[in-house]
C-alpha cells in the first residue's frame, strides 16, 4: 500500500503509471495535491484511495460529497495524516519545495519507507531527516535517477571503500553557453529541456545547475559521503544515470534510457526488481550517435553549483538559505519578474550575507526558512 504526496506532478503521475502497471503488487492507499482537483478526481475514481488531500478546505468540501467513502483531508495537518495512516507501508514524497520536510518526518516516525523524490527536504533539513529515518529503522529510497544510480552502485559493496562519487549532469539547456550568453536567456528557453520531462521548477533549477548543486547536497545526506568526495561531470545524452568509484579503481556505473519510472519503479519493488518491458525499451547503444561525452561542469558560468558545494561545507543554515532563496527567486522568474541570471546573482548575494545558525531543530529550520524567503522578497522589491 502505497500513499503518493503530489500524485499529480510529474513524478506522481508517473508512479501511478507504475502502479498501473503492477496491480498485483501495489494499492494506492492515499493520494494527495495541491489545486489539481480534476485530475485528482480521475485518480480517485482509477485507484480508489482510502484518503486524500488538498491544499483547500473548500476543495475538500467538493471533493467529500463527490466520493462519500473517501477520508478527505486538507492542508500541513491532513498532509502528515496521510503520511502517517495506519494502512500503508510505503510513502511517496513527490512534493515540490519544503512542504514535504514534515510529513517526511511524519512518515518516518510513523514507520513508513519512505520514496524520496522531495530534494528540498533534504537539503534543508537533512540532517533531522537522516536521523528520524536512522531512528525509526525505516528505508529512504531515492527516487532522484542520479541519487537511485548511486544507491544501486552502492549496493553489495563495502561503503568504507567509496573513494568518489560520479555525480552526472545533462548541462540543461544552456550547456555551453558563456556568462554573457546566459543574461539574455528567455522562461521559454529556460523551460525547454533536452532530456528530460519535468515540473516547471526542477526545469528552472536544472537550467541554472541549481538543480545539480541541491543533488550534492541531496547525495551528501542520503549516502553520508562528504561533499568533496562527490565529483559532478557533465553528460549531456543522460545515459549513464551516475557511478561510484572504489578504493580499487573500479567505477560502477548504472545505465539506461532517462525515464523516470525506472528509478520509481526500483523504489517500490526494492530490492527485487519490476519487469518494465512494457514501458521500457532496452537501452540501443547503437542508437547513441553522439556517443557518450562527459565534460567538467563550467564554474565560471553557472556559480550555483560552487554555492552549493559552500553551502554544504558550511553547514548549518546555509543550506536552508539556498533552498529558500531559490525558491523565492525561482518562482519570481516563473512570473517573469526577474531575469534567469538574477536568480545565480541574488543568490551569491544571499549566501554572502548570510548569518549562520547551528543545530536547528525541525520547527527551526522552518522558522529560519520563512526568514529567509521573506529577506530575498524585500531584497527583490
Ligand atoms: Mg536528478
Amino acid at each position: 500500500m502505497i500513499s503518493i504526496l503530489g500524485s499529480t506532478g510529474s513524478i506522481g503521475t508517473q508512479a501511478l503509471d507504475v502502479i498501473r502497471g503492477n496491480r498485483d503488487k501495489f494499492s494506492v492507499a492515499a493520494l494527495s495535491c495541491a489545486s489539481s482537483i480534476e485530475l485528482l478526481c480521475s485518480q480517485i475514481e482509477e485507484f480508489k484511495p482510502q484518503a486524500v488531500c488538498v491544499a483547500k478546505q473548500e476543495d475538500a468540501l467538493q471533493i467529500q460529497r463527490k466520493y462519500g467513502n473517501t477520508e478527505v483531508y486538507y492542508g500541513r495537518d491532513g498532509l502528515l495524516e496521510i503520511a502517517s495512516m495506519e494502512d500503508c507501508d510505503m510513502v511517496l514524497n513527490s512534493l515540490m519545495g519544503m512542504k514535504g520536510l514534515e510529513p517526511t518526518i511524519a512518515a518516518a516516525e510513523a514507520g513508513k519507507n519512505i520514496a524520496f523524490a522531495n530534494k528540498e527536504t533534504l537539503v534543508a533539513g537533512g540532517e533531522q531527516v537522516m536521523r528520524s529515518v536512522k531512528k525509526n529503522g525505516v528505508r529512504m529510497l531515492p527516487v532522484d535517477s542520479e541519487h537511485s544510480a548511486i544507491f544501486q552502485c552502492l549496493e553489495g559493496n563495502s561503503r568504507s571503500s567509496v573513494r568518489r562519487i560520479i555525480l552526472t549532469a545533462s548541462g540543461g539547456p544552456f550547456r555551453g553557453y558563456s556568462l554573457q550568453e546566459l543574461e539574455n536567456v528567455t522562461l521559454a528557453q529556460a523551460l525547454r529541456h533536452p532530456n528530460w520531462s519535468m515540473g516547471k521548477k526542477i526545469t528552472i533549477d536544472s537550467a541554472s545547475m541549481v538543480n545539480k548543486g541541491l543533488e550534492i547536497i541531496e547525495a551528501r545526506w542520503l549516502f553520508d559521503i562528504p561533499a568533496e568526495d562527490i565529483q559532478v561531470v557533465v553528460h549531456p545524452q543522460s545515459v549513464l544515470h551516475s557511478a561510484v568509484e572504489y578504493a580499487d579503481g573500479s567505477v560502477i556505473g548504472q545505465m539506461g534510457n532517462p525515464d523516470m519510472r525506472v528509478p520509481i519503479a526500483y523504489a517500490f519493488s526494492y530490492p527485487e526488481r519490476l519487469e518494465m518491458l512494457d514501458s521500457q525499451e532496452s537501452l540501443d547503444f547503437f542508437s547513441l550517435k553522439e556517443g557518450m561525452t562527459f565534460y567538467p561542469a563550467d564554474r565560471q558560468t553557472f556559480k550555483t553549483i560552487d554555492l552549493a558545494y559552500d553551502a554544504c561545507r558550511m553547514g548549518g543554515s546555509y543550506p536552508v538559505a539556498l533552498n529558500g532563496a531559490n525558491e523565492v527567486l525561482v518562482d519570481m522568474f516563473l512570473h517573469e519578474k526577474i531575469r534567469f541570471i538574477d536568480i545565480q546573482n541574488n543568490l551569491m548575494k544571499v549566501m554572502e550575507n548570510h548569518r549562520p545558525k547551528y543545530n536547528l531543530s525541525i520547527g527551526e529550520v522552518l522558522e529560519e526558512d520563512m526568514k529567509i524567503r521573506e529577506e530575498v522578497r524585500k531584497m527583490m522589491l
